[in-house]
């Protein structure tokens, strides 16, 4: 125990090296190399303090699903260099500027109108962002996410950006689906490879069923409440 760090910080270190050694075993049951998935911790509603404290026990990736939330992160730690951010909440047309200006890669493209403003913003500014397609794969009215029909149209409409790369499909089954959500979006993924499509990347998986995501493929696993805790209420 290091008695000049408050508790919680031993236990984000600590509940960091726990998820790694179940993200390897998850990846080595299934075959698969262990750095072909990459943790992205979800700190959305936690303090600066709690990423500081993950990043020093050398987590480099984090999801913020708020667009304001994360831009203000990112100017409290901006001494932090190798941070990488991941915006992985719905975004509105009107905060696509933003987003491109922080995030270096966005889970959550779900509309042609929505890839065609991140790519005016990247281009203008310079900036080169991974995108991936968030596919809504439980046919959920409420949730966010194209339907899987329109992933190909939406990848199309980027096949010339310079400025953005189609990377991959993402998505969050509904509670009860998660086997059958992850595998149609594995599906789906493999139908449009096969139609010449590069999509090395699959954004599946969460606290509770992260290990089952790997099983389906998963390249980047979003975990929050498994590394910092429950969210404080907003
Ligand atoms: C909040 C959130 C997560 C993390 O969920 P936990 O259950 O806390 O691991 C992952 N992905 C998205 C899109 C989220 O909004």
């Amino acid at each position: 125990m290091n008695a000049t760090l408050p508790d919680s910080a031993n236990s984000i270190a600590e509940r960091l090296a726990t998820i790694r050694d179940r993200i390897t075993a998850a990846a080595q049951q299934h075959g698969r190399d262990p750095h072909s998935v990459r943790l992205v911790a979800v700190s959305k509603r936690h303090p600066s303090a709690a990423i500081r404290t993950a990043y020093a026990a050398g987590q480099r990736d984090f999801g913020e699903n708020y667009v304001q939330e994360m831009l203000a992160k990112a100017d409290e730690l901006s001494d932090l260099t190798e941070l990488r951010w991941h915006m992985i909440g719905h975004v509105q047309r009107n905060k696509a500027a933003r987003v491109i200006a922080t995030a270096d890669v966005i889970h959550t493209l779900d509309s042609i109108k929505l890839g065609g403003a991140f790519d005016r913003h990247a281009e203008t500014s310079a900036r080169r962002v991974s995108a991936l397609i968030e596919v809504n794969v439980s046919g959920e009215d409420s949730k966010s996410g194209c339907l899987p029909d329109q992933a190909r149209e939406i990848m199309s409409s980027l096949s010339t950006s310079d400025s953005i790369t189609v990377a991959g499909l993402m998505a969050i089954p509904a509670a009860g689906d998660a086997h059958a959500g992850f595998e149609r979006l594995a599906k789906l993924r493999d139908e449009l490879r096969s139609e010449g499509a590069e999509l090395p990347e699959l954004s599946i998986g969460m606290s509770g069923d992260f290990e089952t995501a790997i099983g389906y493929g998963a390249t980047y696993v979003r975990i929050g409440t498994a590394i910092f805790g429950p969210r404080p209420a907003s």
